[in-house]
């Protein structure tokens, strides 16, 4: 099949074009990302592959559909930036990659957690230029903490069992109860219990209108004082305002997040030449308890590896007229 992808990077070339060679479909890669003036440029192709930050909006989608597009093919898990009604409405199937590597995405936020808290990356420099002073480079233990993660699914349950290796109490909320919950010794609790006893919050749910800015004044308002607060799962889970807020307030003590809100208009890109005009970004990189990293949580070699052969995989069925056992239906 003829497949176009947008937004594509050198590693996600070097994945697929790797992948591809026991599918042999046709790729072109671009690294425009898809919008209204880019979509036209699927032109004369069957799929168009996409990753998190590409806007396939109702706009969008009817361009790709009159231009002969009938299969979105996401590289990723999440599907909030695909309107799935239009998808529906015009005809176009989506797939997605529901599970590639929920190891990359828990083991990152593990890293986060304990760069925040063990404060690695500012020793790091410190070493580099000979301080070794050790003033405000204090942690605590991480064992005997009571963790609690929204969003008990793939990523939520591996990082439950990893903290549990850490020897810590870990509280789960979710809106169904999997099997497996028991069995790692998750407590399972409601929303509020989860917010007033962890140590550490930790998003772990997809982003739906019921979980937009599900961490906003009120919930911050019923966290711990001092309490770390980290997202790897989408940015507008988080209200920023309101975190930048509990950060000023020191309510919140830490904060890592691997996603934000207004991503789209800087993260994969390398800005370093050009004045970020984002205040609220701006703001957030200002507090030294801050760690951002540009949604990397997802890339491990291995990651990288099993999206290229989910996708074309998806793209394969759907050229034979299989099922698409990854369809997203609206
Ligand atoms: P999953 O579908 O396996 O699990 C999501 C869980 O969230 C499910 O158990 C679901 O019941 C729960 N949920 C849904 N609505 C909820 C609500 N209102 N409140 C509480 N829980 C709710 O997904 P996953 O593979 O674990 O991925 C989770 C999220 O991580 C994805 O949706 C995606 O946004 C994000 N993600 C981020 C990266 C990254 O690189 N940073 C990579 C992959 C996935």
């Amino acid at each position: 099949m003829r497949v176009i992808f947008f937004s594509s990077k050198a590693y996600d070339k070097n994945f697929f074009k790797e992948t591809n060679t026991a599918f042999q479909h046709d790729l072109k890669f671009l690294d425009v990302p898809l919008s209204v003036p880019t979509a036209v440029l699927a032109e004369g192709y069957d799929a168009v592959c996409i990753f998190v930050n590409d806007a396939a909006n109702a706009e969008v989608l009817k361009v790709l559909a009159a231009h002969g597009v009938k299969l979105i093919a996401l590289r990723c898990a999440g599907f909030n930036n695909v309107d799935l009604k239009a998808a529906k409405e015009l005809g176009l199937k989506v797939v997605r990659v529901p599970a590639y590597s929920p190891y990359s995405v828990a083991e990152h936020t593990i890293a986060l957690i304990l760069t925040l808290n063990r404060k690695t990356h500012r020793a790091y420099n410190r070493v580099k230029e000979g301080n070794f002073a050790l003033n405000g480079l204090m942690g605590f233990d991480l064992h005997g903490k009571t963790v609690g993660l929204i969003g008990l699914g793939k990523i939520g349950l591996v990082t439950a069992k990893i903290l549990k290796g850490f020897g810590c109490r870990v509280l789960g909320y979710d809106v169904v109860k999997g099997e497996e919950v028991e069995q790692i010794g998750i407590e399972f609790t409601d929303l509020d219990t989860l917010l007033s006893q962890a140590d550490i919050i930790s998003l772990h749910c997809p982003l739906t209108p019921q979980t937009f800015h599900i961490i906003n004044d009120q919930s911050i308002a019923k966290m711990k004082e001092g309490v770390m607060l980290i997202n790897t799962s989408r940015g507008a889970l988080i209200d920023t305002k309101a975190v930048i807020a509990g950060l000023k307030s020191c309510r919140i003590k830490y904060l890592g997040l691997d996603v934000y809100e207004e991503e789209a208009d800087l993260f994969f890109e390398d800005l370093s030449e050009k004045v970020i005009q984002d205040d609220v970004f701006m703001r957030l990189l200002s507090f030294n308890n801050v760690l951002i990293t540009g949604h990397q949580a997802f890339l491990t070699s291995n990651a990288l590896q099993s999206i290229a052969a989910v996708t074309l995989q998806n793209i394969q069925d759907f050229e034979e007229g299989k099922e698409l056992v990854n369809e997203v239906v609206g």
